[in-house]
């Protein structure tokens, strides 16, 4: 064997930026670094990116199948694993049937893995319950942009930005969350661009950006309602994109006659005359792009929200252009490509209706075999059924829902309860710790297959290293289950088969191939007869539902206001060191010396009056649970908000966290809820 350098792509956020990995004659990693001429990366990498082999470092790995006996796990083969997994779901199926399986697949895996997680649910276990963790963070946009444009997708790509007058960032941390890609929005503010930040935090962005608007947390739609008050009333909306493009007009000027900027003065704290400047600046620039996250999404009013954003940015005429666009910012690696897979219970690849008899019939055919024709349950569903006795075995790979879903208590209830839980992981987690059976899995340096980052860019990574003791690729394991179970329905013998298959199916993928996604260093969808180079700017002259929809929204209040027994607002957010439940970069020791591990952000005036000193132990609680942490004294919160990042399952922010839901995608409301916080 020779060393070689292997181009692949960061298994972290969703920039998914370029690596190259440095492989020795004996197949050892020795090195990481930035892929050069990358499109979205151009050469560089943030501290995780760089920190990469500590997270597959095989002294950190599951290495084989293991078994729950009692309290311990015990080591067993392959075939064991899979014959105890089948014969269990065997009889779940015979006793409450498919209603009572589910899947729960991963936006930290391939493509491929998340077509045959979704296809081994459809068609093996014939139930429509498999969801990932986009549940947790863009289902309103899939929702919310699919009902207004046709397509819950970044409409831009990334490099938009050095292209546009004005970045309007709302409720994203990109400097924290999607680093390389906070930095180039520092460089467009430098070569000109305006930079305006709405988020309750001082963010990095916020502390240089041209306006910060410090609005109080769920408010989203009362603001957006006020700046589109404005923007109608002084006649800066664009008429002509209007009347050629949009429809629903009317009814949504009438929405927003009476939401003046004085009315909203109260529920969002923002004066009346910076609202009037931000829809100024933003309606009246040339170009205006719209990047937001999960300040945005994570409330009961996330999908609204998201169709708020819309109605902006139509109303303006800042769609299907350089440098405008609403562009959500996905968190993790491959959570575009988990839900372009359907990995979701309502829809199969490409956003084909789960519940349309036509799709049912498409799937059927081409899988050669019935498909699941009952409506599914969401991960939050699942977990809901389980505790009533309704659903009894899950599969899940790549996902740790005890660090990162709301309620932890509830959660770890629910796992308890089931008969069958199956983790495939790289190394022990919080959820794995609750498995049944653990599978040891392949890391991304260690398969072949695709990912598609937040601009819709599909990228071909191929293995550098062998998979460490007895690990295996997620499809593979999955198509050793599906036999059996009887099924041979997953029979590829190799990634391309997998990609090539859902390629066929998928409208968005068709136009691609393993051979043009390396040549074009990644293809954006729709890549197909239509545009067969791929797609940098979506609905330039056409939305795929004809015309866009402005759809009225109405502010709501957030489920849980602070009160005199929890008088605090908890936020929840990302650490610029760490990524989604910590499992992968707190393996490395560079990162974990940054921060400790969990910390409460207070305001200096809260901090005071609580009797709250520079990093003292601190209680806080919530009506689901309590955690001990440490405050770190800040202005980068405002009275009132207090702010955790979840990584840590020292200090696990999402045993307070809140599960109300959005009634239209089930997305909790993890961004805000109550507490109380006081000094130990
Ligand atoms: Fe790039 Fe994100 Fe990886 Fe950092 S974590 S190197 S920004 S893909």
């Amino acid at each position: 064997m020779t060393s070689s350098i292997v181009k692949t792509v960061c298994p972290f956020c969703g920039v998914g930026c370029g690596i190259n990995l440095k492989v020795d004659e004996k197949g050892m990693l020795t090195g990481v670094e930035p892929l050069p001429n990358h499109p979205m990366s151009h050469g560089k990498l943030c501290e995780k990116g760089w920190s990469t082999a500590y997270a597959i470092n095989p002294d950190n790995r599951i290495t084989e199948p293991l078994k729950r006996i009692k309290d311990h796990f015990e080591p067993i083969t392959w075939d064991e694993a899979l014959d105890t997994i089948s014969s269990s779901l065997k009889d779940v199926l015979e006793e409450s049937g498919p209603a009572a399986v589910g899947v729960i697949s991963s936006a930290r895996a391939t493509n491929e893995d998340n077509y045959a997680a979704q296809k081994l649910a459809r068609a093996v276990l014939r139930t429509n319950n498999v969801d990932h963790c986009a549940r947790i963070c863009h289902s309103p946009t899939v929702a919310g942009l699919k009902q207004t444009l046709g397509s819950g997708a970044m409409t831009n790509s990334a490099k938009d930005i050095f292209a546009t007058d004005l970045i309007l960032v709302i409720g994203a941390d990109p400097t924290e969350n999607h680093s390389v890609f906070g930095g180039q929005i520092f460089e467009a503010q430098q070569k000109g661009a305006k930079l305006i930040v709405i988020d309750p935090r001082v963010t990095r962005l916020a502390k240089v950006a041209d306006m910060h608007v410090q609005l109080r947390p769920g408010s989203n739609i009362a603001l957006l309602n006020a700046m589109l008050h404005v923007i109608i009333k002084e006649n800066w909306h664009n008429r002509d994109f209007i009347s050629q493009r949009c429809e629903g007009f009317d009814e949504l000027a009438k929405n927003v006659e009476d939401v003046t900027p004085e009315s909203v003065e109260r529920s969002t704290c923002v004066s009346a005359e910076q609202i009037r400047q931000v829809a100024k600046a933003y309606s009246q620039a040339k170009s205006a792009m719209i990047l937001y996250g999960m300040g945005i999404t994570q409330f009961v009013s996330g999908t609204q929200s998201v169709i708020g954003l819309s109605n902006l940015a139509l109303a303006c005429g800042h769609i299907g252009r350089p440098g405008t666009g609403i562009n959500p910012l996905r968190g993790q690696n491959n959570v575009q490509g988990a839900c372009d897979m359907g990995c979701l219970p309502n829809v199969y690849p490409g956003y084909q209706g789960a519940d349309s008899t036509d799709t049912q019939a498409k799937f059927s055919q081409a899988w050669e075999g019935d498909v699941a024709d009952q409506p599914g349950l969401t991960s939050l569903g699942m977990t809901k059924a389980t505790l009533a006795g309704d659903f009894r075995a899950l599969i899940l790979f790549g996902e740790d829902p005890v660090v990162t879903d709301p309620d932890q208590n509830h959660v770890r209830a629910a796992l308890k309860e089931l008969d069958l839980l199956v983790v495939a992981e790289l190394s022990m987690t919080e959820t794995a710790k609750m498995a049944d059976i653990i599978l040891p899995a392949a890391s991304f340096a260690e398969k072949e297959g695709t990912f598609t980052n937040c601009e819709r860019r599909v990228q071909h990574i191929t293995p550098a290293l062998s998979p460490p003791g007895s690990a295996m690729g997620d499809w593979q394991w999955m198509k050793a289950l599906a036999e059996r179970l009887g099924s041979n329905q997953l029979s590829w013998l190799n990634s391309e088969e997998v990609f090539n298959e859902m390629t066929s199916l998928t409208p968005s993928y068709q136009g691609m191939s393993y051979e043009a996604i390396d040549r074009e260093q990644g293809l954006q969808w729709p890549c197909n007869q239509d545009a067969p180079e791929g797609t940098d700017i979506l609905h330039r002259n056409s939305f795929p539902i004809g015309k866009a929809k402005l759809i009225p929204v109405h502010y709501t209040e957030i489920d849980e206001p602070a009160d005199d027994q929890y008088p605090l607002l908890l936020t929840t957010n990302r650490l610029h060191f760490h990524y989604g439940c910590g499992s992968m970069t707190r393996k490395s020791p560079l990162l974990e010396r940054e921060i400790p591990p969990g910390v409460l952000f207070i305001n200096p005036d809260d901090a005071r009056s609580l009797k709250i000193t520079r990093y003292a132990p601190v209680g806080v609680r919530s009506r689901r649970g309590y955690i001990e942490t440490r405050a770190m004294i800040t202005d980068d919160v405002p009275p009132g908000l207090v702010s955790m990042p979840y990584h840590f399952k020292e200090a696990p922010s999402n045993q307070l966290t809140n599960t109300a839901q959005d009634p239209i995608t089930k997305m909790p409301e993890l961004k805000v809820c109550a507490v109380a916080v006081f000094p130990l």
